[in-house]
């Protein structure tokens, strides 16, 4: 089992879990690019969310109510985007789906 996120899930590597649920957890991101940066993911294994197919309904909606509770958690009283990097253009780097919780600051758009 090489997946980063997997060994994050299975505590072989340490994180700063900030919540877990049945489906889910949400850590704190190594490399934060906002004063709350988050990333929630699916205990199941899935490389992209172009790999996923309807039968992942659910799973997609586990992450965003997780994600949800992170930012109330985090007290993002002002606003937050939730981001998913899928593939080469957009920058995904890690091969396990992962949904990024951005929040604590004005975050401008369009994003780069
Ligand atoms: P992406 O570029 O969308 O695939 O995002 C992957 C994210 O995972 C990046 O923001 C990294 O900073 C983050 N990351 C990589 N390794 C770790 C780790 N061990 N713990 C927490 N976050 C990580």
């Amino acid at each position: 089992m090489g997946c980063l996120f997997c060994k994050i899930i299975a505590r072989e590597i340490p994180s700063q879990i900030i919540l877990e649920d049945e489906h889910t957890l949400a850590f704190r991101d190594v490399r934060p690019v906002a004063p709350t940066h988050a990333l929630v993911i699916p205990k199941k294994h899935v490389v992209a969310i172009s790999d996923t197919t309807d039968e992942d309904a659910l799973m997609l909606g586990q992450l965003v109510s997780a994600a949800r509770r992170v930012a109330k958690q985090e007290n993002l009283t002002s606003g937050f985007r939730l981001v998913i990097n899928d593939g080469p253009d957009a920058g995904q780097s890690v091969f396990h789906v992962h949904l990024h919780v951005l929040g604590g600051r004005a975050l401008s758009w369009p994003p780069g």
